[in-house]
């Protein structure tokens, strides 16, 4: 750590073994894919796909194709999963990389088969994407059995899976995941009638993995449970969810400590004044490092002592200020805990979400490049 660093990430490794094996013996005989797109959910891709894989994960998936070259560029040679049909120009990146592609669409499996051929490579394996009622990408039902008998007849190109992706798993009630495992089931019956069988079927994200034993194929593509966060609120209360370890807690240091008087206010737009005087403490991270500006005034706390205080007013952009109370006993330099535990107490991401109207993902995502990553 650069001397000076006063916020800072703590991404416990042995959380992502712990939960990828939890994830692994759960789901098996179905292999189970870390999804480490978005820098790892902001956890850091490299070292949580080296941990994922240590703890029994076979596969990594990515949203980019750069994703993908950081991976590969840090030795890392398992199969990596490109999650939607890469450009059309970034398929020799693709074949270079033996990154498999995600196709829906017979442009992209032209693109890919050319790619193969000019590279002189061996034949590259392709999984395509059904869409069975999510509607973000993929190929509808009689498109999945055109782009899959086009892959099939291309030397090129190995049909290695056949995939789609839940919008409403993380609601079991809901009825409409059955739907999708019913329309994705009925393409894959119609691609065996038709001599079309890809090695892999896969369909379930974290939520599908935990709450539909039934959906999980030969793969699961697991994000958000890696990290040890459960993909709702409602999931992180079950059995299942208890069982995973968040990974990554968010820290910083008390930078400077003032008294303010009763009636005062604090920070921009002096929002809301103190009913009595107080020990406010200043601390050098804010909505640049990820610290949502909404929680200044939904009632956002951070730890300090093993203690839960209030945010004292808005985040500003570099820092907060906690409103300590009567407690004199806060110094700077003492260890402020915004997501993670300290003692008895603990925040986590889906407290920050539920308090500023979003989802955990996005809360995690959001730790800023600047917050400097410590690995345990
Ligand atoms: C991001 C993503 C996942 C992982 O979802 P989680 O809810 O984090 O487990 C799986 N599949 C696809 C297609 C995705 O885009």
């Amino acid at each position: 750590m650069l001397a000076g660093r006063r916020a800072w990430a703590e991404v416990d490794l042995g959380a992502i073994r712990h939960n990828a094996a939890t994830l692994a013996a759960l789901v098996g005989p179905a292999g189970l894919c870390a999804v480490v797109k978005a820098g790892g959910y902001g956890h850091g891709s490299v070292a949580v796909a080296r941990a994922a894989i240590e703890g029994g994960a076979s596969w990594l998936a990515v949203a980019l194709v750069e994703e993908g070259e950081v991976l590969r560029r840090h030795g890392i040679d398992a199969p990596v999963l490109l999650l939607s049909e890469p450009p059309v120009d970034a398929m020799g990146d693709v074949v270079a990389l033996t990154l498999t592609p995600t196709l829906y669409t017979e442009e992209g499996v032209e693109a890919a088969a050319k790619a193969v051929v000019a590279a002189g490579a061996a034949p590259l394996s392709v999984h395509v994407k059904v869409d069975t009622g999510m509607h973000r990408v993929g190929a509808s039902a009689e498109g999945a059995l055109v782009v899959a008998r086009s892959v099939a007849d291309r030397p090129e190109l190995v049909f290695g899976g056949l995939w789609t992706h839940f919008a409403v798993a993380d609601d079991p009630s809901l009825p409409f995941t059955g739907e999708q495992c019913a329309r994705f089931d009925a393409v894959v019956a119609h691609l065996g009638a038709a001599g079309l069988r890809p090695s892999l079927l896969h369909a379930c994200n974290s939520a599908g993995a935990l709450a539909f034993p039934a959906a999980r194929h030969d793969l699961v593509r697991c994000g958000i449970a890696l990290y040890g966060v459960a993909p709702s609120p409602a999931m992180a209360a079950t059995d299942l969810g208890a069982r995973l370890r968040p990974a990554l807690s968010l820290r910083a240091r008390v930078s400077y400590v003032k008294q303010v008087a009763a009636g005062e206010a604090v920070s921009y737009g002096l929002r809301r004044p103190l009913e009595r005087a107080a020990t406010v403490a200043t601390v050098p991270v804010g909505y640049a490092d990820g610290v949502p500006w909404r929680l200044g005034v939904t009632g956002g706390e951070v730890l300090i002592g093993g203690r839960r205080r209030p945010l004292a007013g808005s985040v500003t952009m570099d820092q907060i200020l906690v409103d300590c109370g009567d407690d004199t006993g806060v110094l700077a330099g003492d260890e402020v805990v915004l997501i993670g535990r300290q003692g008895t107490e603990q925040i986590t991401a889906w407290d920050w979400a539920t308090k500023v109207g979003t989802i955990a993902y996005e809360i995690l995502c959001g730790i800023g490049p600047r917050v400097p990553k410590l690995y345990a």
